[in-house]
């Protein structure tokens, strides 16, 4: 009778994997939007009017989503309420991680600003002076956030000759820490200090326009900049001021405010930024992965059981 009460309404096309596992479970009714799109408002309250429904009905017990980000969900009102949440931590950190230095390594050497020129016939001779950027060899790079995603960063970039690791968060995490030697320090002085800040952290009311004007201002002017975390932990007016002014050499951001960013944002002007459309975790076998863990997190949850990976409220 319990099996037989599960309702699933799953707000977004995703990979067959994990609609398999829902749609394998005894007593399971599954309900799709199924589009690339987000789900509209209206339909996702009217998509789970069974008996386990969306958001706003009183008999939703669970939400999982297919992210480890949380800053999406109106955790009070969750917990208010008793629904319990699943998340997908760990199994995209490597795919993250690898993105953050896919973002990295572009933004400091120039490479779209390069191929441009290859393109367009900027290209003419070898010249000494032309399309030199900034490279990883015995630099400073500063983690602001050494989590899950944070560290995975730092062992990828450790190979490439980093001679020091700084980061920075609630507080100093000396077992994360040990494996690169890493010190812990205040914002302010990784900002002044790294020769590469990237931006690892989860996105909390603390974080939010984080970095900005003070920060921008405090970094020097041959760093970059990297974003993986979330668009809100960056002012972005600052930011863009900041490249624009060469107060810092670069950025590269896989998430902006707003997501997608408008074609005609001033970001896009800047030839010392790069910008991808949040793709940290787009690998096949991630996402495919994430997708069997969310679905497992949400019957699990559904069935009063321990979820692979429940967000502690
Ligand atoms: P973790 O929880 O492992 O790490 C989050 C880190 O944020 C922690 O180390 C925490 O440090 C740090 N943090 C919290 N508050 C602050 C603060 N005030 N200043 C500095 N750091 C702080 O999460 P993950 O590594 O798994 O993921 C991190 C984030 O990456 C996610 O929240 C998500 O937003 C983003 N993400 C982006 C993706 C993309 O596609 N671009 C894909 C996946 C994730 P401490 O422990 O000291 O509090």
């Amino acid at each position: 009778a319990v099996a037989a009460a599960m309702s699933v309404f799953v707000t977004r096309r995703i990979p067959a994997e994990g609609l398999r596992v829902l749609s394998q479970a005894s007593g399971c009714r599954v309900q799709q939007w199924d589009s690339e799109e987000p789900v509209p408002r209206a339909e996702l309250l009217a998509g789970g009017a069974g008996a386990r429904g969306p958001a706003r009905r009183p008999g939703l017990k669970v939400i999982s989503t297919l992210s480890v980000g949380f800053d999406h969900l109106a955790l009070d009102e969750i917990k208010k309420r008793g629904i319990r949440v699943g998340y997908t931590p760990d199994v995209l950190t490597d795919a993250t991680a690898e993105l953050s230095v896919a973002l990295l390594l572009p933004a400091c050497r120039r490479l779209p600003e390069a191929a441009e020129q290859v393109r367009s016939g900027g290209w003419t001779t070898w010249k000494p002076l032309w399309m030199c950027g900034y490279g990883l060899s015995d630099s400073t790079v500063g983690i602001v956030g050494l989590g899950r995603i944070g560290q995975a960063v730092a062992r990828r970039l450790k190979p490439f000759g980093v001679r020091k690791f700084l980061y920075t968060g609630s507080g100093p995490k000396p077992e994360s820490a040990a494996e690169f030697g890493a010190e812990f320090v205040p914002l302010t002085r990784l900002a002044e200090e790294s020769d590469f800040v990237v931006v690892t952290c989860a996105l909390t009311p603390a974080t939010q326009g984080m970095c900005n004007k003070d920060f921008f201002g405090r970094m020097k002017k041959t760093s970059v900049f990297v974003n993986t975390s979330r668009g809100a932990v960056v002012n972005q007016e600052d930011l863009y001021e900041a490249l624009a002014q060469g107060q810092i050499a670069a950025a590269g951001l896989d998430v902006t405010t707003p997501e997608p960013l408008p074609t005609d944002h001033p970001l896009l002007s800047l030839k010392n930024c790069v910008i991808l459309p949040h793709i940290g975790s787009a690998t096949y076998a991630t996402r495919s992965t994430m997708a069997v863990l969310a679905a497992q997190n949400l019957l699990a949850g559904l069935r009063g059981e321990p979820m692979p990976h429940e967000l502690q409220l």
